[in-house]
C-alpha cells in the first residue's frame, strides 16, 4: 500500500517489488502477487488494465478520479496524465450514445528521451 501511496503512477508487481522490498528485505514476487490480489479484492487497489498489457495497480482514490494512461515503450513504465479531451461524442454516429471511453497514449516518457 505504501509503495502505491508514495508513487504518482500505476505500478506492475515487480515494480512494487522493488519499491516495498527496499523496506521488507523478505518480500518475494509471489507474496506482492498475493496481496496485490487480496487489496484487489477488497476494493483498495484497481487494476489498470492496458490492452495487451500485464496489469499494473493503483490505489482507490487514484482509480476514482476520470484519468488516462500514457504508456513509455522505452521503458514500459505507465503514466498517469491529466485532462480528457473534447469532443468524443462528436465521434459517435448519428442515433448512438456514448458513455464511457478509454484511452491510452504511448510514447516516450521525458526520462528516456533524456538518454
Ligand atoms: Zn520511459
Ligand atoms: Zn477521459
Amino acid at each position: 500500500m505504501q509503495a502505491l501511496n508514495k508513487s504518482a503512477r500505476p505500478l506492475s508487481p515487480s515494480e512494487v517489488l522493488k519499491a516495498a522490498g527496499k523496506h521488507v528485505k523478505s518480500l518475494s514476487l509471489a507474496t506482492v502477487y498475493r496481496n496485490l490480489k487480496a487489496m484487489t479484492d477488497d476494493g483498495q487497489v484497481h487494476p489498470v488494465q492496458l490492452p495487451g498489457e500485464p496489469p499494473r495497480y493503483e490505489l482507490k482514490e487514484a482509480a476514482s478520479r476520470h484519468h488516462h494512461h500514457f504508456h513509455c515503450e522505452t521503458c514500459d513504465k505507465v503514466f498517469d496524465i491529466a485532462g480528457c479531451p473534447k469532443g468524443l461524442e462528436g465521434m459517435v454516429p448519428g442515433g448512438f450514445t456514448l458513455r464511457a471511453h478509454e484511452l491510452v497514449l504511448y510514447g516516450r516518457c521525458a526520462g528516456c528521451a533524456e538518454k
